[in-house]
């Protein structure tokens, strides 16, 4: 099984630093005849407008959407969650548009740019789960069919909606492979 990291730019090498942990292969996709034979896509953290500008540029948004829409499982995290998202709260910045929620870019301020927290994560059992947040989204709200895995603070920040998960921190910046795990089990 090939797993596809977007390689546009951001922390694409970490996930495939974690899939290898798991035993998966992971691909860096920059082009779109690099996404046949995938079996999931993760979008990686980075910059959400640089990303989504490059996806456009190499005509990637609208073969990841069929993907997606035929069931392909996508799993994006940080900017990748701004990029899943429907709607983009003040910005009209390209995106895939594929999940119910409407995400807030930069939600924490510039005073916390980034910190960690153990975070409740039902689906992945008791343990909390150490979660890195840089420079972080959050979800100001989530409609069916998407629904919160996780929230910090009273704001959603992991969600699914069928084959697709999002993220706001970075499970490939800790040694926890529990997230990559459970969206592995996403595809059938
Ligand atoms: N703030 C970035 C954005 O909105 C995301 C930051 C990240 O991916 N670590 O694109």
């Amino acid at each position: 099984m090939k797993i596809g990291v977007l390689a546009m730019q951001g922390a694409f090498r970490e996930h495939i630093a974690s899939l290898a942990a798991l035993g998966v292969e992971g691909i860096e996709i920059r082009r779109e005849r690099q996404l046949e034979g995938i079996a999931g896509l993760i979008i990686p953290g980075g910059e959400s407008t640089t990303i989504g500008k490059l996806m456009e540029e190499f005509n990637l948004l609208e073969p990841v959407r069929s993907l997606a829409a035929a069931g392909m499982p996508v799993f994006g995290t940080c900017a990748g969650m701004v990029l899943l998202a429907k709607d983009i709260i003040g910005s009209d910045q390209p995106r895939l548009g594929l999940m119910h929620v409407s995400v807030r870019r930069n939600a924490y301020g510039r005073q916390v740019d980034s910190f960690e927290v153990d975070l409740e994560i039902p689906v992945l059992g008791e343990e909390p789960f150490h979660a890195v947040f840089i420079r972080a989204p959050y979800l100001e709200r989530v409609e069916p069919p998407a629904e919160s895995l996780a929230t910090f603070m009273g704001k959603s920040v992991m969600a699914r909606q069928g084959n697709l998960l999002a993220t706001a921190f970075h499970p490939e910046l800790t040694k926890d492979l529990r997230v990559h795990r459970y969206f592995l089990a996403m595809i059938k």
